[in-house]
């Protein structure tokens, strides 16, 4: 990964020998943002941009001299690896919190916003959009990526999607798992902006709902899928976290047969002897995936993500379908302790695998499997698979020729008949046990015959007995509990309970996402973010409303000439724009400060008259305080403990969301 640092050394090494002109080439194109990504320049990149040779051999030597003249490095450069957190200073800003180790992996990259393109849309989700996307390396690979764009309404980001967003990144920035999709850096510009892997096939719900032509999913991989599922899970269980949106849209199809998690926005810690964690007040859940405890006291564990895992699975078994569709949230907890209903067996679902969905769904949670637990019993249960050896053509029966892959649902070796799906044509049905040969019948597998749903009890005794009925159609329920029923609901339910029937085809998610969902149809807009404008931490304060005037014209002779961010004077005004100081001054702010508009940058200026160096603290402070929920006050101390490294500061900050 690339760690980014402020690139203000490098406009002054160029200064240094005459070559300021090719400062923004050097940045923009060749996307060099530290010393050491020279090392990834050839001569002809040089070229590309203009620069004669001999001017090439000065930049050379200029360089030799400032890297020898640098500090040892504390960090590993590697293109797509990972990269080990440049080494803190052992004092802390005062009265901020002590600056503890780095967790483990850091902020992967802050990445300069010239080095993303962003590509056609791909979705939309609860706090942003998600953009295709190219990333560029300043060696010329280009990697593809996803974008994710904060999205901003016209007073700035939303306080809590700006709390999830930020969540999801230093979340994301933590995990690395095969299954778990991963997080390349974040971009602090304007919108704020995450580059993630790229899952090019899209969300698995997309996938199983994809019309004909497409075939459906096969069983055999969506028990693939399932194992996949199950240790991304026991990976995130064991590191504390729980992820609480766990649904097929959720997940993404990364390749034909690799699913990874995505979508960190509502993970959080667990804590607390009992590994929980319990929601603060009202806030929008999946109300329809969510475990009995959740919908009752905002309470979520692993065992509450075992119980969306059971959900999710009966998604990929029924094609995508919606869990308890027409169903009003208000009485989702009524059927599921009251009736002890469970959603019915989808007809593509063994019974074997159902039983143990059957546990996910365990009224108590400790009656639920593990992850670990699951990932075994998911391979126990995992459908036999076998071989046509003679064509089946009766009517009433699965076809299939003499070679197919059958994959086999329901079946033992005693048994005549079995339920399977012909891997060639995907469809379900029964046939004649001898028209197929099964190599490898698993040892364990429990032997099902009849209709009775039989599964095996837990160690703790299956306390998980639940009564299956079909489910009466949405028009009988009434549409409002009484009173005495909603006794010992927690307030965060309240957003639920509040809801009125879902209109149809809405899905199950609450209205929040799925509003999101339906109106983010481009990038988001981009407020006009007005600078921070005090300099120092005494003055620290929410940005002007209104942008102060531009100081007073200067008589030329005053103007101020010299080194970048030397000058305290006054900035000129009056034919602002083609002032060169002015423009000049702008333009080296710009380039101090990861994430900003030219715009701002004026801004900035304007507030502090002109003052470079304030300019640029203040705008740094400004993305920290955006970045955070600290107070501006705290957002100096750390940037000023962190030497004015805003990548550093980030990672500090990001790292302690
Ligand atoms: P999210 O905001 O994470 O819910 O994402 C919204 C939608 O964008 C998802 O449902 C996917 O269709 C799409 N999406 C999100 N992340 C990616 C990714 N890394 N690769 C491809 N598509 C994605």
């Amino acid at each position: 990964m690339l760690p980014e640092v402020s690139s203000l050394w490098l406009l002054q090494l160029l200064r240094d020998i005459q070559l300021a002109q090719f400062y923004r080439p050097i940045l923009e194109e060749l996307n060099v943002t530290r010393p050491e990504h020279f090392d990834f320049v050839r001569p002809e990149d040089l070229d590309g941009i203009g620069m004669g040779r001999p001017a090439q051999r000065r930049l050379v030597e200029a360089l030799k001299r400032y890297r020898s003249g640098l500090k040892p490095k504390k960090w590993v450069y590697k293109i797509l690896g990972s990269f080990t957190p440049e080494q803190k200073e052992t004092t802390s800003p005062s009265d901020s919190p002590p600056c503890p180790p780095e967790p483990e992996g850091g902020l992967k990259c802050l990445i300069p916003e010239g080095a993303v393109r962003r590509g056609e849309l791909l979705g939309a989700g609860c706090f942003g959009v998600v953009h295709r996307g190219l990333w560029m390396l300043p060696s010329g690979q280009s990697v593809p990526v996803a974008v994710k764009s904060l999205r901003v309404g016209p007073e700035g980001p939303m306080g809590t999607e700006l709390g999830d967003f930020l969540r999801e990144v230093s979340v994301m920035m933590n995990l690395e798992h095969p299954h778990v999709l991963r997080l390349h850096g974040l971009v602090l510009g304007q919108p704020l902006q995450m580059v993630m892997e790229l899952a090019p096939l899209g969300s698995l719900h997309a996938r199983l709902r994809a019309p004909a032509p497409t075939p459906p999913l096969p069983v055999s991989l969506l028990c693939l899928f399932l194992r996949q599922l199950a240790g991304a899970m026991a990976y995130m269980g064991a590191r504390g976290l729980v992820h609480r949106d766990l649904a097929t849209r959720n997940l993404l199809l990364a390749a034909p047969r690799v699913i990874k998690v995505a979508d960190f926005g509502l993970v959080r810690p667990l804590t607390g002897a009992r590994g929980r964690y319990v929601m603060g007040g009202p806030r929008p859940i999946p109300y329809a995936w969510c475990a009995p405890e959740s919908l009752r006291q905002g309470a979520f564990s692993s065992a509450s993500d075992v119980w969306m895992f059971g959900v999710t699975l009966w998604e990929m078994f029924s094609g995508g379908e919606e869990p308890w569709a027409g169903i009003p949230p208000y009485l989702i907890l009524h059927r599921l302790e009251k009736d002890r209903a469970r959603l019915p067996r989808p007809p593509l679902c063994s019974r074997a695998l159902y039983s143990l969905v059957l546990r996910c769904w365990a009224p108590h949670p400790a009656d639920r499997p593990s992850f670990s637990h699951l990932e075994g019993q998911l391979q126990e249960a995992q459908p036999p698979e076998g071989r046509c050896v003679r064509d089946v053509m009766e009517t009433g029966a699965l076809r299939m020729e003499v070679g197919d892959p059958i994959t086999i649902i329901e079946g033992s070796p005693d048994s005549t008949t079995w339920k399977g799906q012909n891997g060639q044509t995907f469809k379900v049905g029964s046939f004649p046990a001898s028209a197929v040969m099964v190599t490898d019948w698993p040892a364990t597998r429990p032997v099902h015959r009849g209709s009775g749903e039989r599964h095996r009890g837990n160690a703790n005794g299956d306390r998980a007995k639940a009564k299956l009925q079909d489910l009466p159609p949405a028009r009988d329920q009434r549409r409002n509990m009484p009173l005495p029923m909603m006794k010992g609901i927690s307030k965060s339910l309240e957003s639920v309970l509040s809801l009125n029937p879902r209109p149809t085809g809405g899905g199950s998610s609450p209205p929040e996402l799925r509003r999101a969902r339906a109106v983010c149809k481009g990038p988001p807009v981009l407020p006009p973010c007005p600078p921070f404008a005090s300099s120092s931490p005494s003055q620290v304060s929410q940005p002007p409303r209104e942008q102060p005037s531009w100081p007073k014209r200067e008589p030329p002779h005053n103007h101020p000439v010299g080194a970048p961010g030397a000058s305290k004077a006054t900035v000129p005004s009056g034919g602002l724009l083609s002032d060169p100081e002015v423009q000049r001054r702008v333009m080296e702010v710009e380039l101090s400060v990861h994430g900003v508009t030219h715009q701002e940058c004026q801004a900035a200026l304007r507030a502090t008259g002109g003052d470079v160096v304030s300019a640029i603290r203040n705008l740094k402070v400004d993305q920290l305080f955006h970045l955070s929920s600290r107070s501006r006050a705290d957002c100096w101390r750390i940037l000023e403990h962190y030497q004015w490294d805003l990548s550093a500061a980030s990672r500090y900050v990001l790292a302690r969301h």
